[in-house]
């Protein structure tokens, strides 16, 4: 008698370890199809920036992107955009793609249908207006996602891009450390997450929502991989 309830326990525990997974998971396909890796054979690697536009870091990273000739994703806030619209020009200006990464970066797993779509849709007008560019990639904040997420962007003909890894610079270390954090887990096809700014801070006003430290790495980051025999892509070759 017992052992049907075990049973049944034991599958409920399974389905909601797999949804936990599923709206934590950056890579997950539980909520719809996600790049979250380039080919493995090869030696590419794709740059993409979360969180901006931020003044002193944003136009820093663009400026050694400029001199490298490297190009990269800008997966921007659409608060951000408003805050600062001559830095997202700028973005646009230099021939980077812009994505979508929300209008508040809000943590979209905690939330209904409407207000993931007016995060969503919201990012997309911002971006729209501002630079003129249409965005295709989209990034959850914090990669966070729930069944609403896929519905909407799919909706909207978004492609969602997760990333192969992160290198924790938002907690700011020297720059030399997350140079050397990305050197470590440099592989083929990486799709790498660094940050221009603060998705919680869009006004650019709190110094801990400053990254200074990932663009004074950058420099170093793209001589490691050129050193190691990669060559940087744009993101939208994925797509
Ligand atoms: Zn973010």
């Amino acid at each position: 008698m017992i052992l049907p309830f075990v049973a049944a326990g034991a599958s409920v525990g399974t389905a909601v370890g797999t949804l936990a997974w599923g709206a934590y998971s950056p890579t997950s396909r539980l909520f719809g199809a996600v790049i979250g890796r380039g080919p493995t054979t090869g030696r590419s690697l794709y740059l993409t920036f979360d969180d901006g536009p931020r003044p002193g870091v944003t136009d820093r990273i663009l400026e050694t992107l400029a001199r490298e000739g490297v190009p990269a994703t800008f997966f921007l806030v659409g608060a951000a955009v408003r805050h600062h619209p001559a830095i997202a020009h700028r973005v646009a200006g230099a021939g980077h793609e812009i994505g979508n990464h929300t209008r508040s970066h809000r943590k979209l797993h905690r939330l209904g249908r409407e207000a993931i779509r007016a995060e969503i849709v919201g990012g997309h007008q911002d971006i729209v207006e501002v630079t003129g560019e249409v965005p295709r990639a989209f990034r959850a904040p914090h990669g966070y996602r729930n069944p609403f997420v896929g519905r909407v962007t799919r909706r909207l003909r978004y492609c969602t891009i997760g990333w192969t890894f992160g290198v924790w610079d938002s907690d700011r270390p020297p720059a030399e450390e997350i140079r050397r954090r990305v050197r470590a887990k440099l592989r083929p096809g990486a799709i790498i997450l660094l940050h221009d700014g603060d998705g919680y801070d869009p006004g650019g006003s709190n110094p801990r929502g400053d990254r200074t430290p990932t663009a004074e790495a950058l420099p170093g980051i793209i001589a490691d991989a050129r050193a190691a025999g990669y060559d940087f892509h744009p993101l939208a070759e994925l797509y």
